[in-house]
């Protein structure tokens, strides 16, 4: 179809009934607007992961699987508990609490993410029922029909050939006369089982769906009027961007701005698809354009904060003019699918970072990974800390950028620090506790004169 729209809502933009129907007004306000991905309700992907751990209690549990049942009814309530739709939510809710008592949940990686689907499973249900009140010819769509993924439960990664030949088959056929609303966050795998794309995922899933489909447009509709300076939970100072382009919104996506998931854009640079991101309580204020090119280019765009970085030292006292040091180091990241985002080198040690979500994994770095490295190295661990990303144009070559980042921070104490790989960031990091404190005195800095 032409002009193709596909909107994605967030966990806000859905968490009830008067939160949705706003959504279901956008919707029918934009004739373009054909494929809808929701999120679940705000809330309840936290509580489904809390029943896959480890140290709930049935106590814990039969009050999560209430809350849960008593956030979807609410809203089928003021739906007039249509008949078919209520058992459909009856039925989600019965296999959802059958998964949740499951004795084998607990070692099983594949039903965890079966358990964090049904929120984004719900939600679609609802919201689809909400669109044909109205009169809208809307249907509930399984998108694991069509976003296939590998068998990597937690965080799949999705195959872009088979979901472009399922959305073909499956959805544009019915594009002209039906609006399909379907869920983010979830695929499925060659065996037909639930996936997840990893935490925050749905904004991931509408850029893959709108990719596959050759959408124009994909609007991303959440709880702020775009992207904003920084995130505006640190500074009230932080403001809206109208534009920004590909590289920069991807850097500040990858760098922790939680406005986006890190692998949004990729889908969308891929296609040229432009994406717009703006807030649902308020789409008249505008938002934020994400662009393949923008005319204003400025030297400092946003600020980006990512916490639970970890980072680690491997020094070698052989490493005077040894060969291959990196290269060992690295093979054993690299075979153990540890992620590495900052590094930094002497000439006996190599300093990088790892991104530690949760706190619980040390970044993948467990005792055996530690111990294959301390074969031939020193390590050492350091934790709470933060990663900054000051985020713009031609920061590695423009003169007076280091000078003016570091005499903004002279009484800070920074751990590290990284430049010149991209000309989109300038990042550093910091202790935890000093991190929003940073971010806030460097917005000053650099934006509240502009
Ligand atoms: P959704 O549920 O709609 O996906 P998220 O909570 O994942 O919403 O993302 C929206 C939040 O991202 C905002 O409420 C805001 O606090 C945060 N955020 C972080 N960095 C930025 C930024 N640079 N601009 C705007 N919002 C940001
Ligand atoms: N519901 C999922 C989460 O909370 C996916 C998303 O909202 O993007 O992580
Ligand atoms: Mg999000």
């Amino acid at each position: 179809m032409k002009n193709l729209t596909v909107a994605k809502f967030g966990g806000t933009s859905v968490a009830d009934f008067e939160a949705m129907s706003r959504c279901a007004d956008l919707v029918q306000s934009d004739s373009n607007i054909r494929v809808v991905v929701v999120s679940a309700q705000s809330g309840v992907t936290n509580k489904l992961v809390r029943l896959t751990q480890l140290d709930v209690t049935q106590e814990e549990r039969d009050q999560i699987l209430a809350d849960i049942r008593a956030t979807e009814y609410k809203i089928i309530e003021q739906l007039g508990r249509p008949e078919w739709v209520t058992l459909a939510l009856d039925n989600l809710l019965n296999e959802l609490k059958a998964t949740a008592n499951s004795e084998n949940l607990v070692g099983s990686m594949r039903l965890k993410d079966q358990i964090q689907s049904y929120g984004e499973q719900m939600s679609s249900l609802l919201f689809a029922e909400i669109m044909r009140q109205r009169g809208v010819h809307a249907v509930n769509f399984d998108i694991r029909q069509v976003l296939k993924t590998d068998s990597n439960y937690g965080k799949a990664e999705p195959d872009i050939e088979q979901t472009r030949l399922q959305a073909e088959k499956l959805i544009s056929p019915e594009l002209e006369g039906t609006v399909f609303i379907t869920q983010g966050f979830i695929g499925s795998d060659e065996n037909g089982y639930t996936t997840t794309l990893g935490r925050g995922g749905s904004d991931y899933s509408a850029a893959l769906i709108a990719e596959s489909l050759s959408a124009e447009t994909l609007q991303i509709w959440t709880d702020v009027t775009g992207i904003y300076t920084t995130d505006p939970r640190l500074t009230q100072a932080a403001r809206p961007i109208p534009e920004i382009s590909f590289d920069e919104a991807a850097e500040m996506a990858t760098f922790g701005a939680k406005i986006l998931h890190p692998a949004t854009l990729i889908p969308a640079i891929r296609k040229g698809i432009g994406v717009f991101v703006g807030s649902s309580r308020a789409p008249k204020d505008g938002g934020t354009w994400i662009l393949n090119q923008v005319d204003n280019k400025p030297a400092y765009r946003a600020i980006a904060l990512r916490k639970e970085q970890i980072l680690v030292t491997v020094k070698s006292p052989n490493m005077l003019l040894a060969s291959g040091f990196l290269a060992k180091v690295f093979a054993i990241l690299a075979k153990n699918k540890i992620s590495v985002d900052l590094i930094t080198t002497s000439e006996i040690s190599i300093a990088l970072t790892l991104d530690n979500p949760s706190n619980a994994t040390l970044g993948g770095l467990s005792k055996s990974v530690i111990a294959e490295l301390e074969e031939f190295c020193e390590v050492t661990v350091e934790e709470d800390l933060s990663l900054v990303a000051v985020i713009g144009n031609h920061l590695q070559a423009s003169s007076g950028v280091g000078g003016k980042l570091l005499s903004a921070l002279e009484n800070f104490s920074l751990r590290m620090i990284c430049q010149g790989a991209s000309p989109h960031n300038f990042c550093f990091l910091t202790k935890t506790a000093e991190a929003p404190k940073i971010v806030e005195h460097l917005h000053e800095q650099l934006f509240d004169s502009i």
